[in-house]
């Protein structure tokens, strides 16, 4: 079991290794072998889930469900005030402060710095709101978030919060019965290609002469990365201008490469930015997420997603670059005098909005049949649920007997 401080900072020691982890944190609880039952890269059962968590399962026939998951409503959103040093306006940070502030919740478990590289999550218990600042913003990489669940309970609290990614949110709900507690609130960011903060570090080199000073980096629905520096200097790189190709082909651990929950669908509220055109962009899936957004009151503004163009090539274009580089073959490149064009076109011409959060849902699961087919073939069936499945169908990838999931208990 973990320890914790007097910050509310876990002290992990060195969890047991296991093949295809981003290390949640089960592996270091009092009982390590219910990952074999919790864990969203063995066997995940994401219908049964859904129904405990929602009271039912994604609706294909509902606009966008087989997309984003189960929702009740979809926003785009900002803080009217933003909140300094927050990845986009602040809305996560601010949902678990106003727990805390109406006593909702006894303490919400999240991440914060580390002190010595701002970039590495740390997992961290916050009992009080004005705490919560310590949790803002994006750090990359994985940190054992679920290893906190057995010293917040020992401490006594019975209602918590919790702010995770959707390998930690997937573990936490297989296991949220047998937690006991009174009340849980799931506040989930989408996420992807995450990695090592080491590798991470090593892509900061690749895209500045001084990557020491970068405090936020942020991939935009727009195309462009947008860089922030120590000297309050801004720089927006668009997509194309990237240097992925010379990323080493293990840049991006097997886990997140096949990962087949972008949207954080077992969270009560997801808060990303991939639908949101410059804004924040929320999905709000039950009762409970509905209760969150009610909690910020007049503080957010909210207006209908929008959504525009069509993503059916880029999603093609996308496929080829992947069959290459699974193939271990450079990525197609494009020519140098091109990219700034394209460049300036695709905010223009390419999906928008909710297209654009469509067209990364998409990519994602085509990205997941690709790597672990080449990687891990015996693990198809187990591994990639049911609905990976139509995503993909329109880019005629289909599932062989072998692949096809038997039904779950
Ligand atoms: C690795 C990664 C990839 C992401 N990719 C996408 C994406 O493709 N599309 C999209 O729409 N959104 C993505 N997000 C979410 C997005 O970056 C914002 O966090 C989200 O939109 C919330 O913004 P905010 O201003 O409300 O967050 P803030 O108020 O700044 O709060 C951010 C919260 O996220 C937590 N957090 C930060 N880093 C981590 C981490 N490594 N592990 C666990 N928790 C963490 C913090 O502790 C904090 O509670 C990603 C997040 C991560 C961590
Ligand atoms: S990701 Fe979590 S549940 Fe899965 S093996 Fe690692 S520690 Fe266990
Ligand atoms: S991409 Fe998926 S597997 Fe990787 S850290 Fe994010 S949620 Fe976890």
């Amino acid at each position: 079991m973990n320890s914790v401080d007097t910050m509310g900072t876990s002290s992990t020691t060195d969890a047991p290794y296991r093949n295809l982890c981003t290390d949640c944190g089960v592996s270091r609880t009092s009982n390590p072998k219910r990952c074999g039952e919790v864990c969203q890269f063995i066997k995940p059962n994401y219908p049964d889930l859904e129904s405990k968590v929602h009271g039912r399962t994604r609706d294909p026939h509902r606009p966008d469900e087989l997309h984003f998951g189960p929702f009740k409503q979809m926003v785009r959103a900002s803080l009217k005030v933003p909140l300094q040093g927050a990845q986009w306006t602040g809305i996560t940070t601010r949902l678990g402060a106003r727990l805390l502030e109406t006593k909702a919740v006894d303490a919400v478990l999240t991440m914060t710095q580390d002190p010595n590289d701002a970039w590495r999550p740390v997992p961290i218990l916050i009992d009080q709101a004005s705490d919560m600042v310590k949790a803002r913003g994006m750090k990359m990489g994985y940190a054992p978030l679920l290893s906190l669940l057995e010293p917040a309970i020992a401490k006594g609290y019975k209602k918590i919060a919790v702010i995770g990614i959707p390998c930690q949110v997937y573990a936490l709900r297989a296991l949220e019965k047998e937690l006991g507690l009174e009340k849980l609130y799931v506040i989930g960011t989408p996420c992807s290609d995450n990695t090592t903060t080491e590798n991470f570090h090593h892509f900061l080199s690749l895209i500045s002469p001084e990557p020491k000073d970068i405090t936020y980096l942020e991939f935009r629905a727009d195309y462009h990365v947008e860089v922030r520096f120590k000297n309050g200097k801004k720089k927006e790189i668009p997509f194309l201008q990237l240097p992925l190709s010379t990323l080493p082909n293990d840049f991006f651990p097997l886990t997140c490469k096949t990962c087949v929950d972008y949207t954080n669908v077992l969270s009560d509220i997801t808060v990303g930015y991939m639908g949101g055109q410059g804004e924040q962009w929320l999905i709000v899936r039950n009762s409970r997420g509905e209760e969150l957004l009610h909690l910020l009151g007049d503080e957010v503004q909210t207006s209908a997603p929008g959504t525009a163009g069509k993503r059916h090539s880029a999603v093609v274009g996308f496929m080829k670059n992947v069959e290459l580089a699974a193939g271990g073959l450079p990525l197609r490149k494009m020519p140098n005098w091109l990219r700034p064009i394209v460049g300036w076109l695709m905010p223009k011409v390419g999906p928008r909005g909710l297209e654009f959060a469509r067209t990364r849902v998409e990519m994602k699961a085509i990205e997941t049949v690709i790597h672990l087919r080449r990687e891990q073939p015996a693990r198809m069936a187990s591994m990639v649920p049911e609905h990976i499945w139509p995503l993909v169908a329109p880019y005629d990838l289909k599932p062989n007997d072998q692949e096809i999931r038997k039904p779950l208990k």
